[in-house]
């Protein structure tokens, strides 16, 4: 019930800049409740309304446009910020509120009222685009069950807020789980090999927790260092360990129970396996095209792969390793490998790239590319003193939206890197608003306070590739909220993402960001060309991972069954291993902290082939910069008009070909991997 102050809730109404401070936990419970019982509303009167497009399915992609903003502002503290409060008041409103969304394509005067308006004259002549996103709508009604009798319809929607909890709960146990380990040394005998930021990163974090010596944890910037240059292979492999039955104990039954639900759900609309579910309206069309497309690659890359494995262990055996290599030696020795084919050490690149720098490189690229500008609003409210506003304008100087950058790890901040749109723009209603969105990463923060943050080019990379993301959801233009920005289907969302990690790795690019954080200067030729080299160096051993992603995603949402094929975590550590270049410890048990699969109800879930389809798609749409020039407008203008503007407003597979010209081709890709045949 609202009440005096709850009016003045800033989670209320969609405002641009988004008043991040003025978020309080206790707000979220009432806000979302008042919220949910106005989209009720709003969906109730669609089904006495008039069968008119606006009347209907217009009501329908508007009906939840605040609800949406609440989630996604609430959604975003608690992940960023992650305080007990915002936890248990997120979690507290979870369960009615992935009903209510579950309820809406459930709802029979709903699905009536569009199969009435469908057959209207009206709906024979929308424009391509509504015409588009009518035909979707019943498609996803009749997935979601609308054609279901009403004890189906029940047990969809227990099935999708038990998979809300289960997921979210999956998700928390990893943060814990990795905020748990700590291995503290008390001094820095056993980490000989470590580079001097990772050295003094360790220092600190020691510090930091009122302890002596050096602190080494599984987040990223820890745990990488240690994995790539620690010569004390016992301490490798304890941190190793540590990484792989990361939730070990608390996760595995909660996978089973998901992998359950979910099967039950593709079941109950008559599809053969969760995967044929989650693939019908994707470029893969099925569960059976997107594993086909998995086993050509692996396929291809096997010669490739090894060829690398079998180089790797003769130069580590040269170099006085004894034994196969195992799980925890292979970075190491990837490392010492690649130094000295090219005598390159991607620490020598962190002078390089500081994140300063970086960052207005990036920004030169999208203003050479799209023609906008972007520009820092100091003036924006934001949730941490760590976060950056910035605001995007078109040529003409009109406002397109905003984005928020929040880029170095916190204690109870979510791991990894994504991007998050929180506000929609509309452009030609009249609800028209500005394209605003969140981009976060986990990279490495400054040594001390005052000096630069110095990324390595993998960092970089991220930053580009959630830039990419961002781009798409910013530089939309699509009018209908439902096909808008990044709505499209999983196996092109990466598209407009991976592709702008091409130019991390132009020389002319490279150039305009990558200066020596104190002198200014370039990176020296040969240490460029050589990096240029080293790019394909293990490549096929790189994708043949993200592969193995692949693999046991499409594996355990086709056709496993645990009464034929045994224990989830030792299926998957079997599917695991055919991707691996090394045997795996029997207690490896990296699913359980597998978040993309398991950390939402569906995110990634049969969808991690996405990447590895998008990255066909992107090598080959890049083919197109390589000829035009990687910063020619015109190239870059057909991307934004054809790609980045359209959303989900035709099927990509047209929207590629209008770009390209033809269908994608997977040398492309090859080729760029120094693999193909
Ligand atoms: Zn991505």
């Amino acid at each position: 019930m609202a009440t005096p102050t709850q009016k003045d809730s800033p989670l209320l109404t969609v405002r641009t800049p988004v008043p991040w401070n003025e978020v309080r936990a206790e707000q979220i419970q009432p806000a979302i409740e008042q919220l949910l019982a106005a989209a009720q509303a709003r969906l109730d009167a669609i089904a006495t309304a008039p069968r008119t497009y606006d009347a209907t399915l217009g009501a329908l992609d508007l009906a939840t446009n605040e609800l949406d903003y609440a989630m996604n502002v609430a959604g975003h503290l608690e992940s960023v910020l992650g305080t007990p409060e915002l936890r248990e008041a997120y979690n507290a409103v979870l369960p009615a509120v992935s009903a209510f969304y579950s309820q809406i394509l459930l709802s029979k005067p709903l699905y009536d009222a569009l199969k009435e308006l469908a057959v209207t004259d009206e709906a024979k002549r929308l424009d391509p685009a509504r015409a588009r996103y009518l035909k979707k709508t019943l498609d996803d009604f009749r997935r979601n069950g609308a054609e279901l009798d009403d004890a189906g319809k029940k047990r969809m929607a227990e099935i999708d807020v038990a998979l809300s909890e289960k997921t979210t709960k999956f998700a928390q146990n990893v943060v814990d789980a990795t905020a748990a380990f700590e291995l503290v040394l008390e001094d820095a005998s056993r980490l000989s090999g470590l580079p001097d930021g990772a050295l003094e990163a360790a220092k600190k974090s020691a510090e930091d927790k009122g302890k002596k010596g050096y602190r080494l944890t599984l987040q990223a910037p820890s745990y990488g260092p240690v994995m790539t240059f620690a010569d004390d292979r016992a301490l490798r492999e304890t941190m190793y360990l540590a990484n792989v039955t990361r939730a070990v104990k608390e996760n595995p039954p909660l996978i089973r129970e998901i992998l359950e639900l979910r099967r039950e759900k593709a079941r109950l609309l008559g599809f053969s396996h969760f995967a044929d579910l989650a693939t019908d309206d994707r470029m893969a069309k099925s569960g059976a095209k997107a594993l086909a497309f998995v086993n050509m690659l692996r396929e291809r890359l096997m010669k490739g792969f090894e060829r690398e494995n079998a180089e790797l262990q003769a130069f580590a055996e040269k170099n006085g390793h004894q034994g196969p290599l195992e799980a925890w030696d292979t970075a190491y020795w990837a490392e010492k490998m690649r130094r000295a084919l090219y005598d390159f050490d991607e620490e020598t690149l962190r002078p390089y790239f500081p994140l300063d720098r970086v960052q207005n490189g990036l920004f030169e690229i999208a203003t050479a590319i799209y023609g906008i500008t972007i520009e820092r609003d100091a003036s924006a409210p934001v949730w941490h003193p760590d976060v950056t506003a910035w605001t995007v304008k078109d040529e003409s100087g009109k406002e397109l939206g905003g984005f928020y950058l929040d880029l170095f790890p916190r204690e109870t901040k979510r791991d990894g890197a994504w991007m998050g749109g929180v506000v929609d723009r509309l452009p030609g209603t009249k609800n028209e608003l500005e394209n605003v969105a969140v981009v976060v990463a986990n990279v490495t923060p400054p040594r001390k306070p005052g000096a630069p943050a110095l990324l390595n080019h993998r960092e970089v990379e991220t930053l580009f590739h959630e830039f990419g993301h961002m781009m798409h959801h910013v530089l939309s233009e699509v009018p209908i909220r439902s096909l808008a920005g990044t709505r499209v289907v999983s196996d092109f969302v990466e598209l407009p993402s991976m592709i702008m990690e091409n130019w991390c790795w132009e020389p002319a690019a490279l150039d305009r960001f990558a200066r020596h954080f104190e002198s200014g200067a370039p990176i020296p030729d040969d240490v460029k060309k050589r990096m240029l080299a080293a790019r394909t160096f293990r490549a096929a051993n790189a994708l043949m991972r993200q592969l193995g992603f692949s693999s046991v995603d499409l594996s355990l949402h086709t056709e496993y069954d645990p009464k034929v094929h045994g224990e989830v975590m030792t299926h998957a550590r079997d599917v695991f291993a055919r991707f691996s270049p090394t045997r795996l410890p029997e207690q490896y048990a990296m699913l359980a902290a597998f978040s993309h699969l398991f950390g939402a109800a569906y995110g990634y879930a049969a969808g991690y082939y996405s990447y590895q389809w998008s990255e066909v798609l992107e090598a080959d749409a890049f083919s197109r910069f390589k000829k035009e020039g990687i910063l020619a407008r015109s190239a870059g203008d057909a991307f934004r008009k054809d790609i980045l503007a359209r959303g989900d407003t035709e099927d990509p597979a047209v929207l590629y070909r209008t770009f390209l010209g033809r269908d994608p081709d997977v040398n492309a890709l090859l080729t760029r991997l120094g693999v193909a045949a």
